[in-house]
């Protein structure tokens, strides 16, 4: 109920998309009673979340933000939960509701869903970051203590930086996509968002295993995520937790293009590492630059193959008063998605068509193999990487138009996508500094987050080392 009054009384912060208070209290009720009969369902039994509106439920409409999916009896109802959903619902969780996200996840800001922008809690007058602001928003408000996101570029991280929150997305295989609507295939990721590297570690726990519906999903065993937390390392003292841990510090997420503020927290970070007893080690992850056009290639080709099935006949919106199929189809796409999903199609149609596929996919593809090889060649020196989110703190809402600049500000986080390796957001501070936000409350400025990337299945690492930093 306290956070019920917390959801309505901050409903201008754009965090939700749908919230049904009487499902909620049900299943809390339900939590309580299994608690008082000796049987609670673990950890989790009772705690209330909500999924961002990316995975389908069959609790809630779904509408991944779109109009598209948005018919005349309202949002697309699935006849099945997705799995993280289920996985989440099985350990006792209460769903709240739905988040508020960028439309199919396409966004850095939350300024391209179609039910409006979501606000940045520390300054309301800025993004929240995307594409799971929502999530992301509703835990730094303190409207739930955790949410889950997906992240095909960032999307995890990058929020749960600009709002001073803490985020993983694992890597690519551990927790299923079915059920999550798709974007980019071979990079979408659940992941969740809470408030320390503790409580991520319990609910990835929950939302991770193989699924067979899921033909990407790996046949990897789980670890107890949280015990590997608490677990000390070989060598470590109790001021020195970290003995031993080798981090490595890409040089070229570093100078030029990152803002000052950003850079001197995120170093003021890395120096707290030191002094926990990790070292330091210079890396190089030379084609950081190319991860852009990689990734606006790779996904978009993607995005526009998973987004014909939205036709017009299937779900959602449908067009009025077509003259023939070609037409219901053209009508119902025009009116239901919004202008960056069909820039993103028409981007990825381009590149996959005949005569540009060479030049366009099939190099990218090569590069991205060669990203790849760059961690693998780094982390010959490291156990993990780390440096920053995102170059800047959280701007102002609209003050982006351009949407190339845009792309720019994902570099830091489209690396470990295309490589499908693991990357957290932990807060590591603040810049934003001379910013006249004191009467809101926050210390100094607005929150800059630090990214730690680990090697394949390394989430454990990455979890103590964000916990030991916490
Ligand atoms: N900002 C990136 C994009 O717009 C990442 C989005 C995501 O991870 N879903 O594609």
């Amino acid at each position: 109920t306290h956070l019920l009054g917390r959801i309505d009384a901050n409903q201008s912060l754009g965090a939700f998309l749908v919230v049904d208070r009487d499902q909620a209290l049900t299943q809390a009720r339900a939590a309580d009673a299994r608690r008082t009969a000796g049987q609670s369902l673990g950890t989790l039994d009772g705690v209330p979340l909500a999924h961002k509106d990316i995975f389908v439920s069959t609790d809630f409409t779904s509408t991944a933000a779109s109009k598209i999916l948005v018919g005349q009896s309202g949002g697309y109802r699935s006849p099945f939960d997705a799995t993280v959903v289920a996985k989440l619902k099985a350990a006792g969780t209460v769903c709240v509701g739905k988040l508020n996200c960028d439309e199919f996840a396409m966004g850095g800001a939350n300024e391209n869903s179609a039910f409006g922008a979501v606000h940045n809690p520390w300054d309301t007058t800025r993004i929240p970051g995307g594409s799971s602001g929502g999530s992301a928003t509703a835990v730094a408000a303190r409207l739930l203590p955790a949410a889950t996101g997906t992240d095909t570029g960032g999307s995890v991280r990058q929020p749960a930086a600009l709002t001073g929150v803490t985020g993983i997305k694992p890597t690519y295989g551990r927790c299923s996509r079915y059920g999550m609507i798709a974007f980019a295939s071979s990079l979408d990721q659940a992941g969740p968002i809470a408030r320390s590297a503790e409580d991520c570690a319990l609910l990835l726990q929950a939302m991770s295993g193989y699924d067979e519906r899921d033909s990407t999903s790996a046949e990897q065993p789980v670890p107890d995520f949280a015990a590997a937390l608490r677990t000390p390392r070989a060598g470590a003292t109790e001021s020195r937790p970290l003995e031993g841990l080798r981090v490595g510090v890409p040089r070229e997420f570093f100078g030029t293009g990152v803002a000052a503020d950003v850079d001197a927290a995120v170093k003021a970070a890395l120096a707290q590492y030191e002094q926990l007893g990790a070292t330091l080690v210079d890396v190089s992850l030379p084609r950081t630059e190319l991860s852009i056009p990689v990734y606006y290639i790779i996904a978009p080709a993607e995005a526009s193959s998973n987004l014909s099935r939205f036709d017009g006949v299937r779900y959602g919106h449908r067009a009025k008063d077509a003259e023939d199929l070609l037409e219901l189809y053209r009508k119902s796409r025009s009116e239901g998605f919004g202008a960056e999903v069909k820039r993103r199609i028409m981007i990825g149609t381009y590149v996959l068509s005949h005569g540009y596929y060479d030049a366009y996919y099939l190099q990218a593809q090569k590069l991205r193999r060669m990203i790849a090889d760059d961690f693998q060649a780094a982390f010959e020196h490291c156990d993990l990487i780390a440096g920053p989110v995102a170059p800047t703190v959280a701007r102002a809402i609209g003050s982006q138009t351009d949407p190339v600049a845009e792309y720019l500000a994902d570099i830091f986080t489209l690396p470990a996508s295309l490589a499908g390796l693991p990357g957290m957001s932990v807060p590591a501070g603040f810049g934003g500094a001379g910013m006249q936000n004191a009467e809101k409350g926050s210390p100094s400025g607005l929150p800059v987050g630090l990214q730690l990337i680990g090697n394949y299945w390394q989430e454990a690492q990455l979890l103590h080392a964000a916990h030991a930093f916490q």
